[in-house]
């Protein structure tokens, strides 16, 4: 009995393990994710900066939006 008492404690030991291990390398990625996302780049129209994720590359330039990116051609 108590061995069986011991190996299930184990095995939530282990899980819980994994599940943290697991846990704290998606939160290493987010946070990469996140470091990338604040790239800021210049828009070639208008000069506002935006973030890398929203610009829009045209012709090795940044446009903070359509607009800009319409008003330049
Ligand atoms: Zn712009």
């Amino acid at each position: 009995m108590i061995l069986k008492v011991l190996l299930v404690v184990g095995i939530i030991a282990l899980v819980y393990f994994i599940y943290k291990k697991s846990q704290s390398s998606a939160k290493n990625l987010k946070k990469e994710a996140k470091d990338r996302a604040n790239d800021m780049v210049e828009c070639a129209t208008c000069g506002i900066y935006c973030e890398l994720d929203d610009a829009i590359l045209s012709a090795n330039r940044y446009y903070c939006s359509k607009e800009c990116l319409e008003k330049k051609r």
